[in-house]
Formats: structure tokens, C-alpha cells, sequence
């Protein structure tokens, strides 16, 4: 442990809190501009081991034939929305209250710092790829529902239904269970048992040869949401945000914590204000934490993920569980590996 992390714990077990220690700090040496970056390429993914070879290693891949980054964190996205087991993200993500798979996404390109984004998208199982067609073929950042798909049949994507019967089947039992004073029964075996509803999505941040940052957040968000509730993916700035003189961010969670900080925003500025990534993360975690009063006023979680131009990599939850989350997988020409991140609390 660093002999400023000793001073910090210490400094909360009297009471005093990080988060204005840490803006103390905030003086630190600035990353410059032209810095020799070291260890690039990079791609990182907001997943653990499993996933994080399912995306990184095509993603890489993709590099190395192309060398055009946004193809590479592109071609990585793309395997995750494709895939009907992660019930996250595209096609097979939980649908929203009506049983309507709804998905976010966003891309942000540092060079032209130009971006794009999809929100509410339904019947296409890859809004990434239509987030690249938002920045690369119009003059508009954000494109939603009705509009968005239109776009994208515009470009050739083809209308599918999302709803894999694995989701339906978790829908239709969160349904069930809502209430006891609606007309949606359980079985009468009482196989159901109320769950917590999950969260998933994925960020892919890249760093290529030359030093120029990308990055991509995708979701089928919030499961049960509002229909026309839209999270923190598509939102530049919240579920990502690329500032080709430092690095990239990306978040996961509960979306609506990470719009009112602008999360992937506070991460990259505290970053271009000298904190590393892992720090940069801990103190968007912690400016969460800080604007909900505390720990114990509420069943929030968010993890963000970062990447410099030094190639250091951050990762952090607000709370984790050992062996389970808070995770980053990264490839490099060192190879693939995954690490875990900080959390503020750790849970059993
Ligand atoms: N952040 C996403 C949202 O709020 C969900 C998630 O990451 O699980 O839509």
C-alpha cells in the first residue's frame, strides 16, 4: 500500500473525509501533452475474465489488421450486444416494464472529439454500430426511439426481436412478483422468488499506437424501466466521455447517480488534473457516495473504469464483492489480464 492510501485510510478512520482531502491534491502534476505514451495500445473492458476475453481478444484482433481503433473497441462491443447470454447488453438484455428490450449506447472519438449515441433503441441488436453511424454520418450526437431506428434501417440494420426467451422468463417473473394487489399471479408452485433486478452494460475504451483514445458504453440499461426512461450510456459525459490529451472513462450502474455527477466527465477531468485513473475512479465513486449523504442512504452501486495515455488502467466500485465485482480486463501487447478494482464498502 502507498504511503499516501496509508495516510488517506488513516485519515477516515478519525473521521476526516477523503473526498475533500483528495481535492487537496488536485495541484498534482499534469499529465503533458506530448508525453512519450508507454504501453500502447491498450484496450480495456469493464468485465472480468470470461467476457473480457470474449471481447478484448477480437477487439485487439481487429487492431491489428486495421489499426483503426474505433473499428477494434467497435468489433469488441459488437460480440457482447451479438451474444443472447449476457442479458445486459443487445440482443438477450432484460426488457423494460412492458417486456420491450430498449438499448443505449454511445461512442466518443478523441481526435475529432466528436461523438455519437442511441437511446431507446429497440429491435436492433447493435447500437453501437448505429452510435459510430451518429457520429460518422450526421451532423446530430444523439438520436432516440422511433428516430433512431429509422436511422438505422436507413443504413441497412435489419428489425429483429431482442427478446430471448431466457429474458422473457426473467421478466415475466419480476411481472409476477410486483404486487399482490394487481392480476399478475406467480405459478401456484411458488417457484418464484423475488430478485433484485440487475444492471450490466459494458464500457470499451481503447488507446491505439499513436496515442489517440476511444471508447464505447452499451446497455440494454436499467432492467424494468420506465418504457422511455433513458441511463447513463447514451449520455455523453455520463456513461463515457474521451479526452484525447488524457485518456477514457466509462461507467456501469445504477445510470441515474452517474447523470447527476457526470460521472465519466468527473472521472477524465480528474485525470487531466493529475490523478491516475484508479484514483480518478475512486473519486467519482466517492462524489457519488458524497451527494447521497453517505453509504447506508441507499441500494446504489456504480463502478467506473479508466484508461491514460500512460497506459495505467483504473477500476472502482462504490461496492464490491470479492471474487464477484468490481472487475477490468485489459489487452496490450503484454497480453490479456484482468484485475480487480477498489470499492468503497465490500460486501458479503
Ligand atoms: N448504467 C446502466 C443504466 O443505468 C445500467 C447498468 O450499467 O447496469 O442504464
Amino acid at each position: 500500500m502507498s504511503a499516501r492510501r496509508k495516510f488517506l485510510q488513516t485519515l477516515t478512520h478519525f473521521g476526516i473525509s477523503i473526498p475533500f482531502i483528495k481535492n487537496s491534491l488536485l495541484d498534482r502534476r499534469v499529465l503533458p501533452l506530448a508525453e512519450k505514451p508507454v504501453s500502447l495500445p491498450i484496450i480495456i473492458c469493464s468485465r472480468s475474465e470470461a467476457w473480457g476475453r470474449k471481447v478484448l481478444e477480437p477487439a485487439w484482433n481487429t487492431l491489428e489488421q486495421s489499426g483503426n481503433i474505433l473499428d477494434a473497441i467497435e468489433a469488441g462491443a459488437n460480440v457482447v450486444e451479438l451474444d443472447p447470454e449476457d442479458t445486459s447488453v443487445g440482443y438477450g438484455g432484460l426488457p423494460n416494464e412492458e417486456g420491450i428490450v430498449s438499448l443505449d449506447a454511445s461512442i466518443m472519438y478523441g481526435p475529432t472529439h466528436n461523438c455519437g449515441s442511441v437511446a431507446a433503441l429497440e429491435k436492433i441488436k447493435t447500437p453501437s454500430s448505429v452510435a459510430r453511424l451518429v457520429m460518422d454520418r450526421t451532423d446530430h450526437m444523439m438520436l432516440v426511439g422511433e428516430g433512431a431506428l429509422r436511422f438505422a434501417k436507413a443504413h441497412g440494420f435489419r428489425e429483429e426481436d431482442l427478446l430471448t426467451e431466457k429474458a422473457r422468463l426473467i421478466w415475466l417473473e419480476w411481472k409476477e412478483n410486483l404486487s399482490d394487489r394487481d392480476d399478475w399471479f406467480p405459478p401456484k408452485d411458488g417457484k418464484y422468488l423475488p430478485r433484485k433486478r440487475t444492471t450490466g452494460t459494458i464500457n470499451v475504451l481503447g488507446i491505439d499506437a499513436k496515442g489517440d483514445v476511444a471508447g464505447i458504453t452499451t446497455t440494454s440499461g436499467l432492467f424494468g424501466k420506465i418504457p422511455g426512461r433513458i441511463g447513463d450510456s447514451p449520455i455523453i459525459g455520463a456513461g463515457l466521455y474521451v479526452d484525447n490529451r488524457i485518456g477514457a472513462a466509462g461507467a456501469t450502474g445504477r445510470g441515474e447517480e452517474v447523470i447527476r455527477t457526470c460521472g465519466s466527465f468527473y472521472v477524465v477531468e480528474k485525470m487531466l488534473q493529475g490523478l491516475s485513473p484508479q484514483e480518478a475512479c475512486e473519486a467519482a465513486c466517492q462524489r457519488i457516495v458524497e451527494i447521497n449523504g453517505g453509504l447506508d442512504t441507499g441500494d446504489y452501486d456504480d463502478k467506473f473504469v479508466a484508461v491514460n495515455k500512460n497506459g495505467e488502467v483504473g477500476c472502482a466500485s462504490i461496492r464490491g464483492r470479492k471474487g464477484q465485482h468490481p472487475y477490468v480486463s485489459i489487452i496490450s501487447n503484454d497480453g490479456f489480464k484482468t484485475i480487480e478494482g477498489s470499492a468503497l464498502q465490500w460486501m458479503e
